[in-house]
């Protein structure tokens, strides 16, 4: 009964394991949850009294499916301000969460059996994205230091898309301009597609973030994610957006309006005042990731854990010699700290895990302790 499209994919690990660890905690259990990458900072207060007043003004209908002009707007202004672009609106589509605009985007571009490169290891749902449309994924692994990689090694002729992820989940790391350069190169000499997933921009710690459409050439072939979820602390409400050529947002705008119309009408409303409030909130929120990255990286030196420096995003990859998906239980089941098993991010790192430090200071020391007592006992 079920199709071969659903049977070749597995569930969300990084969704399954934060279920696992809120329905211990209902249980009365003292979890830790460093598995999901979610901020536990309630969304800044101007942010939720637009969305009230949008729904107390009776915003309740369908949007045109792009999306509310007022947001659509938002964003071209957002990418000059932000990118140095300049979009019109038909190069923007505005979705429920970044996710399903990688979804569309894949949907909307790759045919069965052209090959997507993904940079091993990278974020759960790439790969899936590609399996559903019967593309094939080209892992690429890193070079030392996780700043580079050999892709040029990799592309081939029937390579369709490049996915790149800077600042990175799960490593954390801002890609270096050079490296994106080389992307570049490589997109336009073998005219290749770009979806550059930016939605941890404003998490940056170390390092400059840069994006792909910086460069030459480039914004035609690039497709831009970006989202809400991270950098306002709104991941239930679920909106994201994309800027591409208008020829691709117009093939994903059609596979919108046919599967989810567009996002919730009120929310949208909320994510006019996230881009066109004050920025202090962002800022806030980033202050305080740095300090609990610092302090995970004191505690993960101290027990003598390595991991990949991380300069953005709230993640550390960390390297802990064993079957990562074993650890990842024992180590819930035992100490009820919630960790993502490497193996869920691509090919070559069964033996790393991933702890997400968006929880309170008080969290990571507790986490530390236990972490420290799993390893010696
Ligand atoms: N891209 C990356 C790299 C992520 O970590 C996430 C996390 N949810 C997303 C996209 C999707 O974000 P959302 O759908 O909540 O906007
Ligand atoms: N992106 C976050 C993570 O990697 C949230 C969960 C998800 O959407 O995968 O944990």
């Amino acid at each position: 009964m079920i199709s071969r499209r659903a049977k070749s994919i597995q569930p969300s690990a990084t969704l399954s394991i934060s279920s696992k660890a809120k329905e211990l905690a209902r249980q009365g259990k003292p979890v830790i949850n460093m598995g999901v990458g979610e901020p536990d900072f309630v969304t800044p207060r101007h942010i939720i009294d637009a969305a009230v007043k949008a729904l107390n003004e009776g915003k309740t209908f369908y949007t045109p499916a792009r999306g509310i002009p007022e947001l659509v707007s938002a964003i071209v202004d957002w990418a000059k301000r932000e990118r140095g672009i300049d979009v019109k609106d038909e190069n923007v589509i505005v979705t429920p969460g970044a996710k399903y605009a990688i979804f569309e985007a894949i949907m909307a571009t790759v045919e069965e059996n052209d090959e997507v490169i993904l940079l091993d290891p990278s974020w759960v749902s790439y790969e899936p994205c590609v399996q559903m449309v019967s593309g094939k994924v080209v892992w690429v692994p890193h070079s030392e230091g996780f700043e580079d990689a050999p892709l040029e090694d990799y592309v081939s002729s029937k390579t369709k898309m490049i996915i790149i992820n800077s600042p990175s989940n799960p490593l954390g790391v801002v890609y270096p301009k050079n490296f994106l350069k080389k992307v570049r190169d490589i997109a336009v000499d073998h005219d290749v597609l770009v979806l550059s997933d930016e939605i941890y921009d404003k998490i940056v710690f170390e390092g400059e973030f840069v994006s792909p459409v910086s460069f030459d050439d480039m914004q035609e072939r690039t497709i831009m994610i970006n989202g809400f979820s991270k950098t306002y602390a709104m991941t239930g409400w679920r909106l994201g957006f994309a800027i591409a050529s208008e020829e691709i947002t117009k093939h994903m705008l059609r596979i919108q309006s046919h599967s989810v119309s567009h996002p919730t009408s009120f929310v949208q409303y909320a994510g006019v005042a996230a881009l066109k409030g004050s920025q202090k909130c962002v800022e806030e929120m980033v202050a305080e990731f740095r300090v609990r990255r610092d302090m995970l990286m004191r505690g993960l030196d101290e027990i003598g854990l390595r991991y990949a420096p991380p300069k953005g995003a709230f993640y550390m990859f960390v390297d802990v010699g064993r079957d990562s998906m074993e650890f990842c239980k024992e180590l819930l089941e035992r100490e009820y700290v919630a960790a993502t098993p490497g193996s869920a991010f691509g090919k070559a790192f069964n033996t790393w895990i991933r702890l997400s430090y968006a929880t309170s200071r008080q969290n990571i020391e507790e986490a530390i302790r236990r972490l420290a007592r799993f390893i010696e006992a």
